[in-house]
């Protein structure tokens, strides 16, 4: 680069991860070019969005310092939780718990971040280039530009990136997967009025020990607005596994839902059915699988030229804990910052530095959390005292939640003892009277006569 002249960066890849660390660059002052396999509108109305991407509390303060906040829909301040076992007349109500976040959740459309975050940078001056990149591709780009970016997910140039056997603890999916959005239902308290008095402000998550988990919560949709969006998070041995295959096009992904809940969670169904498919937006449902990876995110191309990996690429993650995307962003914003006091070429040493970093501040712990949350025999005991307490002490139940915002705190407990530390600390007295407390539900209450 002769001086005077702008740097360069190559972004590959344009979703979350892609668009944000381009707009980022460009508003550092960089000559910035993302490489995107589909055009804007293909981006933004042809494909599903990679998933729902709550942004949990704190990594929003992240996502500000890349592009002001645009949106009102889709925001929770908490979530009513429910956990059923067994199956006909052994099937029981277990517990229950609905605690408030202590912060905003915000579900947006990750096709409408993405979008808002592409015009931004192509006002900027931004520039887009449309076509697959391979390997060869991959070599010229790095080639010819001071910094490239790969942010081609959890498939596209991944393998560019050596899998990181020591940080990545699963070879195969943990969940099957199933999101679907839906339409024609308000986010006011009276909508899952029985569950909470909060109503539509608090997301709903219900957990089956036998099938897996569902995530329910209000979201923005990029066309329509306020919508409701549902994640299945299938056990692989469960009953609910070959159910998510029968779902081919939004209305059949809609009625697996149905029955679902019909079926499991017969209290909200009647809710669950009024909801309608988006026909404007026939790709607003998406099924498949994520297999937990940690990648080494800074590798070179066949011709020596070194390439990072941003977002799912470097580090992809079963949804369960809701990480991906905010961990993207953490990650972004991060790189961005330590680009802006940064000085000379971006070497592949320099590199390694912001992604330890990066691993230290976030990476680790979303990972960890993300094994809790899928009831990873690692954290049995986490979970055998976590849950009862949090349904006898709303402080627990928000300290749980609060580790979807702030996943951290997990990272310092690693025995029995710390647990039950942490559960006493947290509600003022000490553990074991917390959990004394505790009984099965035997049948849930009703949040509105309560
Ligand atoms: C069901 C589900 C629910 C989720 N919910 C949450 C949540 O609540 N909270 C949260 O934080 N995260 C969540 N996530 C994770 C989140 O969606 C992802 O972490 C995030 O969207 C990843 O963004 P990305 O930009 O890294 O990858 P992607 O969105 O996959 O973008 C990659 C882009 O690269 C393009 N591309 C691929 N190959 C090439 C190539 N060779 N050349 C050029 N371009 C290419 C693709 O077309 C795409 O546009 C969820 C994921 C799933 C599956």
């Amino acid at each position: 680069m002769s001086e005077g002249q702008k740097q360069s960066v190559a972004v590959v890849g344009a979703g979350l991860a892609g668009t944000s660390a381009a707009l980022g660059f460009v508003d550092l002052g960089y000559d910035v070019t993302i490489y995107s396999d589909k055009d804007r509108d293909a981006l933004r109305n042809k494909v599903p969005p990679t998933g729902v991407g709550v942004l949990f509390g704190a990594s929003r303060d992240w996502d500000a310092k890349i592009i002001e906040d645009l949106y009102e829909i889709g925001n929770t301040t908490g979530i009513s939780v429910r956990l059923k076992s067994g199956s006909g007349d052994e099937r029981a109500d277990v517990l229950e718990f609905n605690p408030d976040f202590g912060y905003v959740a915000q579900a947006v459309d990750l096709r409408l971040r993405g979008d808002d975050r592409l015009g931004r940078f192509l006002e900027r001056g931004g520039k887009l280039e449309v076509g697959e990149v391979d390997d060869d591709r991959l070599d010229a780009i790095a080639a010819s530009h001071d910094l490239t970016l790969v942010a081609t997910g959890k498939r596209g140039l991944a393998d560019v990136f050596p899998i990181d056997d020591a940080r990545t603890h699963y070879r195969e999916p943990q969940r099957k997967l199933l999101q679907a959005t839906l339409q024609g239902v308000g986010d006011g308290p009276e909508v899952f009025d029985y569950r909470s008095r909060e109503g539509g402000k608090h997301a709903v998550f219900n957990l089956d020990a036998e099938n897996g988990e569902i995530y329910v919560g209000p979201f923005h949709h990029k066309d329509i607005g306020l919508s409701w969006s549902f994640i299945v998070f299938a056990k692989p041995d469960g009953e609910w596994a070959a159910k998510i295959d029968g779902a081919t096009d939004n209305a059949s992904a809609r009625q697996v839902l149905v029955d679902i809940f019909r079926e499991y969670f017969p209290n909200d169904a009647p809710v669950v059915e009024k909801l309608q498919v988006i026909d404007a937006d026939p790709y607003s449902w998406l099924k498949g699988a994520v297999t937990p990876t940690v990648r080494k995110a800074v590798s070179t191309t066949k011709n020596g030229h070194v390439v990072a990996a941003i977002g799912d690429t470097a580090i992809a993650v079963d949804p369960v804990a809701g990480q991906g995307a905010q961990g993207s962003l953490i990650q972004v914003a991060d790189l961005l910052a330590a680009a802006k006091d940064h000085e000379g070429e971006f070497t592949a040493e320099w590199l390694s530095a912001q992604f330890e970093k990066y691993w230290e501040s976030r990476g680790k712990a979303a990972v960890e959390v993300t094994r809790l949350y899928l009831g990873d025999p690692d954290y049995a005991d986490h979970l055998e005292l976590s849950f009862p307490a949090a349904s006898v002490n709303s402080d627990v139940a928000s300290a749980l939640f609060g580790l979807l915002s702030d996943p951290n705190p997990l990272l310092t407990l690693e025995t029995r003892d710390d647990v039950l530390g942490f559960i006493g600390a947290v509600a003022g007295e000490p553990a074991d009277d917390v959990l004394a407390k505790f009984e099965p539900a035997g049948q849930f209450s009703s949040a509105a006569v309560a």
